[in-house]
């Protein structure tokens, strides 16, 4: 075994890599053996979806969809965040699948509210539900939403989402931003498909006093099967919007995630994000871990190793037991991705909606 000190918990500092299940007497903080401290928790709560984008999930659907007994219930996923938070996760963001197709999904941002310690609960969303859905969900606690939207081209819309209706995204964007919910919107910029209107999605975000972000497509699930020539980096992006960005003002990263930042050009402070997956990894400071719909743990969107949380729940593990678990998921986690490695290619095969993007 080796001996590395690298799992410290509030009371003592663990040196035997990886810890047994049985080593910890209080929940540990978050570290991996790499040094990265974990403080955000993705946890997916469906990964079915009232969508299909084209990057993201099959026209029909995932075929491979987690049935209702599978699924993480409520209590389930608001004891793991609870435990999550002991381990030092502040921030949660639910996630999917689309998070507004879960029945009940105002319920689980209560539970987590009120029963956990996290200091912000967000949510990634499609936004098609969420002009009934906002108010209720500020209500229950939810802070803020990131809501993805690709064009504000009706048919375009359409086409990229399978039958969206952009309608419904843009009513729900105005109800967020209504009842006070936090909102940025994100766009995954496509050649060919969207990038004559990304220059328009940022006039329309700014006049909402929203920050628009732009996030380099990724080849996982449906993305990995587009024609690569689709994916723009994010210096094709800046290219596409010209004189709207001012290019030597880089605000860098800020907050909890990975986007980087630059500013208008018109001095006005207001800002584009971009999240660069590809052209410029992030994940010598990745401070994230993802929970999928059934509860797996992953360390990352790349890889497979996986240990199932809920069956530990569901065999009468204590608290300590899903601490070990999730110290054992990250003991393995890689530097990067390696999603540009060709003999790698086998990690890049489950979409993004079955992990919870
Ligand atoms: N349904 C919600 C939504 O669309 O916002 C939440 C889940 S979705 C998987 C989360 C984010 O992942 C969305 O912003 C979506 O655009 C992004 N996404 C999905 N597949 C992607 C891919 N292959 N590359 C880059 N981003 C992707
Ligand atoms: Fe659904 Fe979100 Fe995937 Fe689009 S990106 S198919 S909205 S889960």
């Amino acid at each position: 075994m080796r001996r590395l000190p690298l799992v410290e918990s509030r009371s003592a500092v663990y040196d035997e890599w990886p810890p047994r299940p049985g080593d910890f007497e209080t929940i540990p903080l978050l570290r991996d053996s790499r040094g990265r401290s974990y403080t955000y928790l993705r946890l997916s709560v469906t990964d079915r979806c009232d969508l299909a984008c084209v990057y993201c999930m099959p026209p029909s659907g995932e075929e491979d969809h987690t049935l209702r007994r599978e699924l993480l219930t409520f209590e389930e996923a608001a004891r793991l965040v609870s435990v999550f938070a002991a381990a030092g996760i502040r921030r949660v963001r639910l996630t999917g699948g689309e998070p507004l197709v879960r029945k009940d999904i105002v319920r689980l941002v209560d539970l987590i509210h009120r029963r956990t310690e996290v200091e912000q609960l967000v949510m990634t969303t499609n936004a098609t539900r969420l002009s009934e859905l906002a108010r209720p969900l500020r209500d229950a606690g939810l802070f803020g939403v990131n809501i993805s939207i690709d064009t504000l081209d009706a048919d375009r819309f359409a086409e990229i989402t399978r039958g969206g209706d952009l309608g419904c995204v843009l009513a729900g964007i105005h109800a967020a931003l209504d009842v006070g919910l936090d909102v940025k919107l994100n766009t995954v910029p496509l050649r060919g498909r969207n990038d004559d209107d990304l220059a328009r999605i940022v006039e329309f975000a700014w006049s909402l006093g929203v920050t628009p972000r732009f996030i380099e497509l990724m080849p996982l699930g449906e993305g990995a099967k587009l024609p690569q020539s689709m994916r723009m980096d994010t210096d094709d992006v800046i290219t596409v919007l010209g004189d709207q960005l001012h290019r030597t003002t880089a605000t860098g990263v800020e907050g909890h995630g990975p986007a980087r930042y630059l500013s208008a050009s018109d001095g006005s402070g207001r800002r584009v994000g971009f999240i660069t997956p590809m052209s410029n990894d992030f994940c010598d400071t990745c401070n994230r871990v993802r929970i999928t719909a059934r509860g797996d743990i992953r360390a990352c969107l790349a890889s497979r190793r996986a240990i199932n949380l809920r069956n530990i729940m569901r065999a009468g593990g204590s608290d300590l037991d899903l601490a070990w678990a999730m110290v054992w998921s990250l003991s393995g986690k890689d530097r990067g991705h390696y999603f540009l490695d060709a003999d790698e290619h086998e990690h890049e095969h489950v979409g993004m909606s079955l992990i919870g993007g």
